[in-house]
């Protein structure tokens, strides 16, 4: 059964992690940072782990 997997907007790695941000105790928007492309931001992309291999050769171009 396929599984969700994150994936980095920008360059479609799944080399994306959160950031845990607490600021004095406020609650922020959690941030999600790529590690291939240094991509840093509130969105990712959430996909099937059996399209990732689609998407990622779309993001290619191809
Ligand atoms: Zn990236």
């Amino acid at each position: 059964m396929a599984h969700k997997v994150r994936v980095c907007p920008q360059c479609g790695s799944t080399n994306i992690h959160e950031i845990h941000t607490s600021v004095s105790g406020w609650l922020t928007p959690a941030t999600y940072h790529c590690k291939d492309c240094n991509y840093v931001g509130s969105i990712y992309v959430e996909v099937d782990s059996d399209e990732l291999s689609r998407l990622q050769a779309a993001m290619r171009g191809e």
